[in-house]
């Protein structure tokens, strides 16, 4: 259901017609890791992820894979590694 909480006007799959059933019954704001994630958006409510309703847990156990921010870092370094598969092959020979 469309929210119509803080994120008013975008889909969501916490919202029902009893309203937001997340925790505490809207998302929790962006954390300061989030700064420069293309999936933080501002809304008149706040800056909220249009990806996880509670950004917080994203970044507790480490980096949050849907980060945009982020991803554009790891593409540089991981160029010239080999595949895992054909490494796998080339051992099985
Ligand atoms: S996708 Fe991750 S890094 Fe980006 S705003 Fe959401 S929680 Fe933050």
């Amino acid at each position: 259901m469309v929210c119509q909480t803080v994120r008013q006007g975008f889909e969501c799959f916490f919202m029902n017609k009893k309203g937001c059933q997340f925790n505490g019954g809207s998302c929790h704001p962006i954390v300061e890791q989030c700064n420069g994630c293309q999936r933080a958006m501002e809304f008149p409510t706040g800056t909220y992820c249009l990806s996880f309703p509670d950004p917080a847990i994203k970044w507790q156990a480490g980096n949050c894979n849907l980060a945009t921010h982020l991803k554009k870092a790891g593409n540089g370094t991981s160029r010239g590694k080999l595949n895992p598969l054909k490494a796998s092959k080339r051992r099985a020979h």
